[in-house]
């Protein structure tokens, strides 16, 4: 709950941008993930004057508060696990600079990724991590997540575009991190730790990112296996060739099915494709297509499809970012898409292993059907879990299954998220991965964020199991 006197407060200067209405604290507890808590209050701040006068009436009252761009997290980073306030940016969204002669962009944080590249596109430049999630994603929340997509293989993730941060810190005061240069070695990297800290150690109020030109050409190959470890060894052998394309998508027979099936893609149901993306000059996109055209047939591909019209480059990368919201059209109406061990890195040589393991394991367990893609390019792999959320057996099934996946994962030396995060769901097996380190980003916390006020109850403050607050009406017999 939230004091009578703070809510009068923050009502005195916000006005109709603060709300209590049931709805609004309803739909602003969820996000992508499998939790759910309510808020007590919503806000909707326009410039970092008004953040920093928040967030000094929850430091006052000892109120936890929630950045939230578009609520498209899928650990629980976004939901209000604590109650409290939950600070949306729908209206802090202005492009405010295009420096193109310095390399950048200067947004505020409610700024959407799709938004952002059609108005760099207007200078041939681009903003390039490509998260499947770009159409709703805010740079805000891309930043807190270190988000990232397709072609991090070639381009990095988005904390390698961050050059300069301006952060609202949990005890109030205003931060300007980093510099607008482009190297910088002026002390701690501090906008690099923002970058990736999931909300839980500052507000960001304005972002200057770092952009690239637009690639000249781009060709795409589907590549079709009847053997998923032939298919995972055609990556490992392009990247080792050496052959760095923009992209290498892996998807398995579920994920296909399942995007067939929602959209009437044309892409070949076999037990895995890999999708290529090659970019660069015409002469260079033809030798590339030649390299990987003899890897791929060399594993055993029984179908290779090449493509460099516009229309169909499209529709495959349009249809390749769907397949997570596909997922629940597997079995019409059967299972459900569920988000857990979904966002696992690898050493790319390991990506064999990884698929391979996992399929193993989910033949272990009855209630669940794998989907298995992902940027496996750069060895960052998706599972999606499909399950009856309604089945307790099916949820006991999938919570065996994660900590069976997630061993594998770090016993071949990976990690549990490449890209999807922490929050609450993936929390307890980043304890298990980084048992030496956690103490010190523990410490990073609270000297951060002393009354505990910014996001708290997750990541590394998270020390429950995964099944906890479920948005789903399902009895498990326990702490639910
Ligand atoms: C269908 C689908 C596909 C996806 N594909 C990808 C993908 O390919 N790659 C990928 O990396 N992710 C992906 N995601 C996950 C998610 O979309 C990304 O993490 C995205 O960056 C979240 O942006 P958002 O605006 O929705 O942030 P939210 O979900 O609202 O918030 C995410 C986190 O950022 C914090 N935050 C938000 N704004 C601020 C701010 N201004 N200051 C401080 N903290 C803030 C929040 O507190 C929260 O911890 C996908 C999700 C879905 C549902």
């Amino acid at each position: 709950m939230i004091p009578f006197d703070m809510l009068k407060e923050l009502k005195d200067f916000l006005g109709e941008r603060v709300s209590t209405a049931p709805a609004d604290t309803y739909v602003f507890g969820f996000d992508a993930s499998i939790h759910h808590h309510k808020a007590d209050a919503i806000v909707f701040p326009k410039s970092a004057k008004e953040v920093q006068k928040i967030v000094r009436l929850c430091n006052k009252y000892r109120v936890p508060i929630t950045p939230r761009g578009s609520g498209s997290a899928l650990a629980g980073q976004a939901v209000p696990i604590r109650g409290g306030v939950v600070m949306s940016f729908k209206r802090m969204n202005e492009i405010k600079a295009v420096r193109i002669e310095d390399l950048q962009v200067i947004v505020e944080p409610g700024v959407i990724n799709d938004q952002l590249n059609a108005e760099l596109n207007k200078y041939g430049f681009f903003f390039p991590p490509s998260p499947g999630s770009g159409n709703v994603a805010t740079i805000g929340g891309m930043v807190a997540m270190n988000a990232s997509g397709m072609r991090a293989l070639k381009y990095g993730a988005t904390r390698d575009y961050v050059m300069a941060l301006e952060v609202v810190l949990p005890t109030g005061e205003i931060a300007h991190f980093g510099t607008h240069t482009i190297k910088d070695a002026s002390s701690y990297q501090m906008a690099k730790l923002i970058a990736g800290s999931e909300g839980t150690l500052g507000i960001i109020t304005e972002i200057t990112l770092r952009i690239s030109p637009l690639p000249k050409d781009t060709s795409i190959v589907l590549a079709a296996f009847e053997d998923t470890k032939m298919a995972s060894q055609t990556i490992s052998d392009i990247i080792a060739y050496p052959l760095i394309p923009a992209s290498v998508e892996f998807m398995d027979r579920v994920c296909l099915q399942s995007v067939i099936n929602a959209r009437g893609v044309d892409f070949p149901l076999v037990d895995a494709v890999v999708m290529i993306e090659l970019e660069g000059t015409a002469d260079d996109i033809k030798n590339d297509l030649k390299k990987v055209e003899k890897i791929a047939g060399k594993n055993g591909a029984v179908d290779i499809r090449v493509s460099s019209d516009l229309r169909k480059k499209t529709e495959w990368l349009e249809a390749r970012k769907a397949v997570l919201p596909s997922m629940s059209q597997y079995a019409k109406g059967k299972m459900f898409m569920v988000s857990l061990a979904d966002d696992m890195s690898l050493p790319i040589s390991k990506i064999p292993d990884a698929v391979y393991g996992f399929h193993k394991i989910e033949k272990k367990h009855e209630h669940v059907v794998l989907g298995v893609y992902g940027h496996a390019g750069d060895g960052n792999l998706h599972t999606i879990f499909l399950i009856d959320p309604r089945n307790p057996e099916a949820w006991k099934d999938a919570e065996k299954m994660v900590g069976e996946m997630y061993d594998l994962v770090i016993d071949l030396g990976g990690t549990v998220s490449g890209e999807h995060g922490i929050g609450i769901t993936k929390a307890p097996f980043m304890w298990k991965e980084k048992k030496d380190s956690m103490e010190v980003m523990k410490r990073i916390k609270r000297a951060l964020d002393p009354n505990d006020i910014m996001n708290p109850g997750k990541n590394v403050e998270w020390d429950d199991g995964i099944l906890v607050d479920l948005r789903y009406p399902v009895n498990l017999g326990g702490d639910e």
